[in-house]
């Protein structure tokens, strides 16, 4: 979360408005989406209305482009979270997401304000979003993240990376572990470190995590702790003063 934040800092110009996010909720989310995987979850999200931005981070992330009054609760922190939906992936064709997001448009469709933010997972792809899901953010008032995880074994959802986009990581990127056999194994591909593994068994490479306004503008992340400050916080103060 601390590099996280760092990279949030140092491309906050890229942003027009920023959005934080506990990190126990982060935490939970990742949880949740652990313990889906293979299926894609839809997680509805609140504002803790009592939650305001801390003025002096809010500063710091703050870019020259930045806009006042873009989403529905902007200015507080994200307070909680509801899985809404899980995708059932019993398709082995395409782009899991092609077929996910079909099944998920009726209850996306019938959001009807329910919640202000949404959150929905892309297993073994990238956290960039496809055309179904910027359809389904018009209807979103807050804004729509995306936390994409990198996992094997990969089943019928093998790791979709040909997407443009910005990717956002949370930690490091998936590389190959050093191996110590000369023999290529058929299953070397996903010999890639491993993050942490999953109830499911599933062993997680990598995690993204990004946030976007239904006109495609980029949100920037903050991941906040308890008090609302980013972690890092010392880091990226001393950062800012040496700018
Ligand atoms: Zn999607």
């Amino acid at each position: 979360m601390v590099t996280y934040n760092r990279e949030s800092f140092q491309s906050r110009e890229s942003y027009t408005a920023q959005i934080h996010l506990p990190g126990r909720l982060f935490e939970e989310l990742v949880w949740w989406a652990l313990q889906a995987l293979p299926d894609e979850i839809l997680v509805g999200m609140d504002i803790d209305a009592a939650a305001p931005h801390l003025p002096e981070v809010e500063t710091l992330f703050k870019s020259s482009e930045h806009t006042e009054g873009l989403f529905q609760g902007q200015g507080f922190i994200i307070g909680e979270a509801h899985i809404v939906n899980r995708g059932n992936s019993y398709s082995v064709h395409h782009l899991p997401e092609d077929w996910t997001d079909d099944m998920f448009s009726t209850s996306r469709g019938s959001r009807a304000g329910r919640f202000t933010h949404w959150l929905h997972t892309h297993p073994n792809a990238p956290a960039i979003p496809s055309n179904a899901d910027a359809d389904a953010a018009q209807e979103t008032p807050g804004v729509d993240m995306i936390l994409g995880l990198r996992f094997s074994p990969e089943g019928p959802l093998p790791w979709f990376d040909d997407v443009e986009g910005v990717r956002r990581r949370v930690g490091t990127e998936a590389k190959p572990t050093p191996s110590k056999s000369r023999r290529r194994s058929f299953f070397s591909r996903q010999n890639l470190t491993v993050l942490g593994v999953a109830p499911s068994g599933h062993k997680i490479h990598e995690i993204q995590l990004i946030a976007f306004r239904k006109n495609g503008l980029a949100i920037n992340v903050i991941l906040v702790d308890e008090d609302g400050f980013p972690f890092g916080w010392k880091e990226l103060q001393d950062k800012s003063t040496n700018e």
